[in-house]
Formats: C-alpha cells, sequence, structure tokens
C-alpha cells in the first residue's frame, strides 16, 4: 500500500474538526477501539485501521467531506459493508473511511417503471423483500446478499446464481446519483433505458470506489417467474460434469443458475447444511430452470437427458419450493462451510471459457501437490466463474503466503487459458499486482487516464486496481506548463 504520508497525520485533528463541522453528532469516530471495527474487509488477511472514520447521512454531507478532503489532500476509501474479498474496502493509515451504512432507505418502489430507488448502504436481499409483496425481486444475488450493500455490489459489479440468465449488477442498474472528488453531484441515468452521450453508468459500475462515491441508485426489478425448480445432479468425473455444463448451453437452454461444486465443497457443506447432496460423487451440479410451469418441466426433461448422456449416476428433481430452497441451501453456505476444513481459507475468483474447465481443474491439483495446500471448489458453472477455496492456517508460519502464492497461480492459469482475473469480487488490493498479466501498458495507461479524469490527485481509494500509480500529469491528464508539473507532491509507489 502506499506509504503513509506523515503531513497528513500530522493534520489529523485539524481534518476531524472539520469533518465534524460537516457531520455532526457521532458521525465523525476517531477512537482506536471503534476504528478497529473497519480495519478489514472480507480479505481479513490484510487489516489497517483507517486514520478515522466518516458515516454521512445526506449527499449533501457528502459532497461537503469529498470538497473538503479535495481541496486539503486527504484521501478517501469509501465503504458500504466491508464483504468485499478483494480487499476494496481496507482502510489506509492516512485516509478517511467514508461509510455509507446510514443510507439505508428505500426511496422508492415504482411497479408501474419497474424500478426500486435506493440509497447505496441498503442490502441486496433488502430490495427483493422491499418488492416480494407487488410479486417482484432484484435478479443479482450474490451469496453475501444478505450483508452487502447496493452502493458495494455497483462498485464491484457483483454476481450471483442468478446472474447467468438475468445479467450481472451492470445489467440491472439504470441510474445513480453520484458525488465526484470535487464534491459535485452528477445524476447518471434514472429510470428510463438508454440514455443519451458516453456510456458512464457502465464507467461507474465496477469502478470499485475508484471514481467517486454512489449516493443513489435506481435498480431494474423483474416479475417473479411463475415456477423455478432445480435439479441436483452428481457425476462420477469432474469432466462429466464439466460437458454437461457446456452441453446446457450447447442445446440453447439457459438456466436460472447453473452451480458446480467438487468432492471437498460437497461433504464439506451437506455436514453443515444437511441438503441431502449424494456424497459418493466427484462433482455435483445444482441446475434452476424457471418460467411457466409448463416450459419448466419440458426443460427440466431436457437437462435430465443431458445429464444422463453425459455419465450422471444421481438425479433430483425439487418436488417442492422448500426443497429447491434446500438444494440452494448448501451451495449458499459452501464458504461458510469450507471454513470448518481449515482455520482460514483463501478464496479466488478468476472466470474461463466452460470448455476449458475439466483441464483448469486438474492443472489446480498438480498445483495444490506443488503447494503443499489443500483446496475446495465450487464456481458458478455457467458462466465459466471460478471460486476455488484454498485451505490454510494463518498461525503458521509461511502458511498465508503460500496460500498467496498458490492464488496467483490459479489467477495466472485463468488468464493462460483465455479467461480472465476477476468474475465478480473485483481487482482491490488482492489482485492489483497481476493486472499487468492480463493488460499491457498501454490497456493500463488508458484505464489509469479514465481514472485520472474523475480524480486528478489520486485521492480515492488509492492503492487498489493499478499496479503502479502513475501521476495524471505523466498520462496526460494535466496540463503541464514550461516544465512544472500542476501536482508535484502527488505520492508514487
Ligand atoms: C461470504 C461471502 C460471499 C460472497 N459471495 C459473493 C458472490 O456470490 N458474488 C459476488 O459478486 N460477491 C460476493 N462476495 C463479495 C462481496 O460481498 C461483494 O463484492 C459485495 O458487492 C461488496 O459489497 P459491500 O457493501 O460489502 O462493499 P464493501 O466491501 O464495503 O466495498 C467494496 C468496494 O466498493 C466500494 N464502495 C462501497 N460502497 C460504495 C459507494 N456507495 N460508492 C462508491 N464505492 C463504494 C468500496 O470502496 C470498495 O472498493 C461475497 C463475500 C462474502 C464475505
Amino acid at each position: 500500500m502506499p506509504e503513509p504520508d506523515q503531513s497528513v497525520l500530522a493534520r489529523r485533528e485539524e481534518i476531524i474538526a472539520a469533518l465534524r463541522a460537516i457531520v455532526p453528532g457521532e458521525g465523525v469516530i476517531t477512537h482506536a477501539d471503534s476504528l478497529r471495527a473497519y480495519e478489514s474487509d472480507g480479505l481479513t488477511a490484510y487489516r489497517q485501521p483507517p486514520m478515522l472514520a466518516v458515516l454521512p447521512e445526506t449527499t449533501a454531507q457528502v459532497a461537503a467531506i469529498m470538497s473538503y478532503c479535495y481541496a486539503n489532500r486527504v484521501k478517501i476509501v469509501p465503504r458500504g459493508s466491508g464483504t468485499s474479498l478483494s480487499g476494496g474496502s481496507l482502510p489506509l493509515a492516512d485516509g478517511v473511511l467514508l461509510g455509507l451504512s446510514k443510507f439505508n432507505q428505500v426511496l422508492d418502489i415504482d411497479l408501474t417503471n419497474r424500478l426500486v430507488v435506493v440509497q447505496p448502504g441498503v442490502t441486496n436481499l433488502a430490495v427483493t423483500r422491499a418488492v416480494e409483496e407487488f410479486g417482484f425481486y432484484y435478479a443479482p444475488d450474490p451469496s453475501s446478499q444478505i450483508a452487502c450493500s447496493i452502493g458495494g455490489n455497483i462498485a464491484e459489479n457483483s454476481g450471483g446464481v442468478h446472474c447467468l440468465k438475468y445479467g450481472l449488477t451492470t445489467n440491472n442498474v439504470l441510474g445513480v446519483e453520484f458525488v465526484t472528488i470535487e464534491g459535485e453531484i452528477l445524476r447518471i441515468g434514472g429510470r428510463h433505458l438508454d440514455p443519451a452521450g458516453l456510456d458512464l453508468l457502465g464507467v461507474i459500475v465496477g469502478s470499485e470506489g475508484l471514481l467517486g462515491v454512489v449516493t443513489e441508485v435506481t435498480v431494474r426489478i423483474l416479475a417473479k417467474p411463475e415456477a423455478a425448480r432445480a435439479v441436483l445432479v452428481g457425476f462420477p468425473t469432474i469432466e462429466g460434469a464439466g460437458q454437461c455444463v457446456a452441453d446446457v448451453i450447447a442445446s440453447g437452454i439457459i438456466p436460472a443458475g447453473m452451480e458446480m461444486m467438487d468432492r471437498p465443497a460437497i461433504h464439506a457443506a451437506e455436514a453443515f447444511v444437511h441438503a441431502g447432496y449424494p456424497l459418493d460423487v466427484e462433482a455435483l451440479l445444482i441446475v434452476e430452470l424457471d418460467g411457466p410451469e409448463a416450459e419448466c418441466a419440458e426443460l427440466i426433461g431436457e437437462v435430465e437427458r443431458i445429464a444422463i448422456a453425459n455419465g450422471a449416476v444421481s438425479v433430483r428433481i425439487s418436488q417442492s419450493e422448500q426443497e429447491r430452497l434446500t438444494f440452494w441451501a448448501g451451495r449458499k453456505a459452501a464458504f461458510p462451510a469450507v471454513g470448518r476444513l481449515a482455520p482460514d481459507y483463501y478464496c479466488m475468483d478468476g472466470t474461463i471459457p466452460r470448455r476449458r474447465l475439466p483441464e483448469v481443474l486438474e492443472r489446480m491439483q498438480a498445483l495444490s501437490a506443488h503447494h503443499g495446500l489443500a483446496v475446495a471448489n465450487v464456481f458458478h458453472a455457467g458462466d465459466g466463474n471460478l471460486h476455488p477455496l484454498i485451505l490454510y492456517d494463518a498461525n503458521k508460519p509461511g502458511e498465508l503466503d503460500r496460500a498467496e502464492a498458490f492464488g496467483s497461480d490459479i489467477l495466472r492459469l485463468c488468464v493462460e487459458v483465455g479467461g480472465v482475473l476477476t468474475g465478480e469480487h473485483g481487482v482491490g488490493v488482492e489482485k492489483r499486482d497481476l493486472m499487468p498479466v492480463m493488460f499491457s501498458e498501454v490497456d493500463l495507461a488508458y484505464q489509469q487516464r479514465l481514472k485520472c479524469a474523475f480524480d486528478p490527485r489520486s485521492l480515492l481509494n488509492p492503492g487498489k486496481v493499478f499496479p503502479t500509480l502513475h501521476r495524471c500529469a505523466e498520462l496526460g491528464r494535466a496540463h503541464v506548463h514550461a516544465g512544472q508539473v500542476p501536482f508535484p507532491d502527488i505520492p508514487r509507489f
């Protein structure tokens, strides 16, 4: 991470006083014990309490905080619920942690336009809860949906089981209110489709808190399908399961969800949730079909036929809504369940072309032997999005380093076979140094020029995403007059 700026730390009391003037009452947190609550996110291997935390309640307060920090060159790390698995909301020792947890209101439910307007601190699941009585739901469903915020979902372009059919966050957001580092309030997109001009909404979704702070969100909602049924299919080989996934997609069926678990993950999930998973198989697929009842029944028959043709040894079709939810309960709890196999686990996130799955899993086993650490696998199989969970013990010297080296080899492998570094968890701190594996110098320079257009002083979430932070002047964003760089004191790391 960037070295803390001692000149900013020396001004801590002055900064606290200025922020207290903007957010009165208990909205500015400064005590070391209270700041511990923010020292980490879902990537718990990294910890760093912030210089201070501020919890604004209005967009005007956010704008005033940003404007003050811009003028006084103070770094800001936005934070929703702190469940990022890539260290996206890891604080900085010399930075302000800007928590959005008080932005927790559902502002408008507009059924006519099939949308909901919410504040960014509202949890993902709360959006569905707000509209389910009217027969609607919000489709992107990260496993962390009970806790993660919509603002965090936007920043990470989060996905979930149902994104295979209904798209990621980016496909379900219609508009945002957005505060720039200079304190300007923008409205991008809105209640309508296809806004005019350049697609700034597309730039903001997935920008990992590097471009500004989202203070209001408009999301699309969908009518609940008439029926949803899930099929649980066991395979004696990973190859058979992988081929079944490819054949289902190639047949023209787009399931509402298609998830795979390998043997260690199946056993861990079954011991945790008792979902009735078969224990004598190497791979388990959960395939969900939704739509009108008759279409569901037809497609389930087709999936069953494809599964048996690929060597499935067990096929169970959910007979009730309760049974369908039980099938999913094991998958949704797979991460905490795997957490019972070892003191610590490191959750990776990479994406590969679906047809390379058997080869990637075989090479992952070789890497597991090489690094001396076990791995359990959970995938969004339909999307080719892998979540290898590397098991380690942080108390054993060197094991975290080995887990990180193993994880980095897995991500290099994903890129080597034609995939990408992340499927849904973002780059953050975790994959920052691997960006050059995927992108050329020129690619990275163009991405950073975009960052400079929004944040010329590099104050928003620095140390994340980009392996080296160039001065914006070097990238042509800032005007250099007579050899004088405008911001000579911007740190490089
Ligand atoms: C058990 C578990 C399961 C998970 N399963 C999934 C999954 O299935 N799919 C998936 O995609 N992810 C998953 N995640 C990862 C995580 O939940 C998502 O990335 C989520 O979107 C993060 O939301 P958050 O509110 O916790 O954001 P935070 O962790 O607080 O922040 C994440 C990033 O968003 C930025 N940010 C937050 N709020 C704002 C805002 N209002 N404006 C601008 N920037 C902001 C932060 O600066 C940071 O860069 C899982 C995490 C856990 C712990």
